[in-house]
């Protein structure tokens, strides 16, 4: 198969439109998206200092490439690289390395010293709260992000939330009962005096996947012990059966989020 765009061998098809892509207009297309979103949202001012939040996820690697890329030919702009170690065994190796063979400023944040609360006992702190650990983690984990923008004086927090995970924490909201959460989803986030951005949002995690694989960044699918039933992990399985039944329809459902997000907006109005 050829690509649609050139002569070459094709090595990806966008299955919503039935194109065929080779890995050079696959780096293109994901690249050009994530510009896109930047420039549409003002999410980069030109003399700021952005914090990546580094999971070592491919959506996570693939924004500090980007947001690198775009930050490292400007002297007023500034980047440094946060992992948050929960101890549950999160694998830093990765992280680390990407940001080495980068150059980027890297910084890992034991959990337990900045919250205090002991890896082990995270399971049973969740459930004394009624939540599921991994929403308990994330709570936790976004703080000491916060804390750390806050202390090295960073205007914007970056991560690495793709399409997959705007679309399942819109899902999720509707499934928990919780409306007002639709009026969130967006590449900007407000909260506790820090802004964060999620420059990825329109690119699905497939290709964000593929991204890493053909530019050889280093990434890592970790998946904690606690995670068993996290509803986020089975709405996105959810999301993937269906996609790969009817290809398109992230896309149809991410256009439908973008609509009610505006409709939200002229209703606060
Ligand atoms: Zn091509």
């Amino acid at each position: 198969m050829r690509c649609d765009k050139c002569d070459t061998d094709a090595s990806f098809e966008v299955k919503a439109s039935g194109h065929w892509l080779c890995d050079s207009h696959l780096l293109y297309r994901v690249e050009k998206r994530i510009k896109k979103t930047i420039r549409q949202w003002g999410l980069l001012s030109s003399d700021a200092r952005i914090i990546v939040a580094l999971s070592g996820s491919s959506g996570s690697s693939v924004c500090l490439k980007v947001l690198n890329d775009i930050i490292r030919v400007n002297p007023k702009q500034s980047l440094i690289a946060v992992t948050v170690d929960e101890g549950l065994g999160r694998d830093m190796i990765h992280a680390k390395g990407l940001c080495e063979d980068m150059g980027i400023d890297h910084h890992i944040i034991l959990l337990s010293d900045s919250c205090g609360i002991d890896p082990k006992d995270i399971a049973k702190n969740a459930k004394d709260e009624g939540i599921h650990p991994c929403d308990l983690c994330a709570k936790l984990r976004k703080k000491a992000i916060t804390q750390f923008a806050k202390e090295h004086n960073a205007r914007a927090i970056a991560c690495g939330d793709d399409m997959d995970d705007e679309l399942s924490k819109t899902l999720l909201t509707i499934i928990k009962g919780d409306v007002t959460g639709i009026s969130f989803p967006g590449p900007i986030k407000k909260d506790d005096d820090m802004t964060w951005i999620k420059p990825l949002i329109d690119v699905p995690s497939a290709e964000l996947d593929l991204y890493v694989c053909i530019k050889g960044l280093s990434s890592v699918k970790w998946r904690c012990d606690n995670s068993a039933e996290n509803r986020m992990d089975i709405v996105k399985e959810l999301l993937d059966d269906l996609d790969g039944r009817h290809p398109g329809t992230k896309h149809q459902m991410m256009s439908s989020v973008k609509q009610m997000r505006d409709i939200c907006a002229k209703l606060d109005d």
